[in-house]
């Protein structure tokens, strides 16, 4: 890596805060006690844990007793689903077409074991269609899952509302808030959902560190069995420091957000006045966004390619489509949303934080501008 190298990915990861590392490291060394011990260590390190529970339940404006740790927002998201859904017996589970793969999987490893699976659709901007809700629902169905905002779009969702509608059929709403978190406000009471996700390493906190957090009056059972902790719900030691972590991440966000918004909403402004006149095609810009995220492609250039040119020349930015082993398929959040196969092989996604600068916009459109003409000199030669 490069030291000029600039990162535009705050959406797949954000470095771990200095402050919030200090508040970490007596855990991995002197303070190394097991939560469950009686002993002087091991109380210390569960009053860690049960302060980090408040800072994380005080971000969210939801109880310290409504907070389940995990070891992050895709193990969370499987408690939900899984774990939700169980204790219904076969029943149905609706989630959003536009789901990341750790409640779309969940859902699907379930209706191979018979239960029933039904997509909730997206319209052209990326917004779940509320309307079509009510007709999805029925007295079998145990969860409705649909994210907050998207990690892809950064498109936010009318979760309240869907919240509304779930209840008046006596059923479960879950919301994925990974995204969402320090970057608008989140407010767990104030949607009115029954369970709600959240992942450390977003809000620069460390990896490894998540919630679930959970309306009491719930029916859910664990998916990980074994001493009990979490109310019973997520057996296992606690990572005690990566916990600590993500509570004083927690309380950095609470000060932080008003200043968040106000340097990332003009530069993503900055950078989409510039992608508009090189002629991208910016995904969900009619809808309302996470104010850091631009979601674009240019026609006939590839996505991938252009990724990994933009690397070359320093700029870390993330592509749309999933990878596997062998092939990479276009993005299914672009596809939900009616955008041809061919120009969402070409997305590609910048989430800015708040390290980046005009300067390393500018520096990035002109980076841009160069590889779009090289790549489309060399489509021309190739043809
Ligand atoms: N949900 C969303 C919307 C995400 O973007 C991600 C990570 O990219 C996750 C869940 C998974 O969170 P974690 O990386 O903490 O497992």
């Amino acid at each position: 890596m490069n030291c000029a190298d600039i990162y535009f990915d705050h959406n797949a990861t954000t470095a771990l805060d200095a402050a919030v590392l200090e508040m970490m490291l007596p855990f991995m060394t002197q303070q190394h006690g097991n939560p469950t011990s009686r002993h002087s260590f091991g109380r210390h390190a569960r009053s860690a844990i049960e302060s980090a529970r408040e800072q994380v339940a005080n971000a969210v404006n939801a109880h310290p007793s409504q907070v389940i740790f995990t070891s992050g927002g895709t193990e969370a998201n499987n408690l939900a689903i899984t774990g939700i859904a169980s204790c219904y017996g076969i029943s149905q589970i609706i989630t959003s077409a536009i789901e990341h793969p750790c409640v779309h999987r969940p859902a699907l490893a379930m209706k191979q074991r018979g239960w029933k699976h039904a997509l909730l659709g997206v319209d052209v901007s990326g917004m779940v269609r509320t309307d079509q809700l009510s007709t999805l629902l029925n007295t079998e169905t145990s969860i409705v899952s649909v994210m907050l905002a998207n990690n892809e779009t950064g498109v936010m969702q009318p979760v309240a509302e869907l919240a509304e509608i779930a209840r008046r059929h006596g059923t479960t709403l879950h919301t994925d808030a990974v995204q969402a978190l320090g970057k608008i406000r989140v407010d767990f009471a104030e949607l009115n959902v029954h369970a709600m996700t959240l992942s450390s390493h977003k809000i620069n906190g460390p990896q490894g560190a998540g919630a679930l957090i959970l309306d009491k009056r719930i029916d859910i059972q664990p998916i990980i069995h074994g001493g009990g902790q979490e109310r019973g719900l997520r057996s296992g030691t606690e990572n005690v420091a990566a916990i600590v972590g993500f509570g004083a991440a927690c309380e950095l966000i609470q000060t932080r957000l008003p200043q968040h918004d106000g340097h990332i909403r003009p530069l993503r402004e900055h950078l989409e006045n510039g992608l508009n006149k090189l002629g991208a095609k910016i995904f969900g810009a009619g809808a309302e966004r996470l104010p850091n995220t631009s979601f674009f492609a240019f026609n006939e250039i590839d996505g991938e390619t252009l990724v990994m040119a933009l690397d070359r020349k320093g700029f870390a930015v993330a592509s749309g489509s999933a990878c596997s082993s062998d092939s990479s398929e276009p993005s299914s959040v672009l596809l939900a949303m009616g955008v041809g196969p061919d120009l969402a092989k070409g997305a590609i996604r910048v989430s800015l934080g708040m390290q980046n600068s005009r300067e390393q916009v500018d520096a990035f459109l002109a980076a841009l501008e160069q590889e779009l003409t090289r790549l489309r000199q060399m489509t021309a030669i190739a043809v």
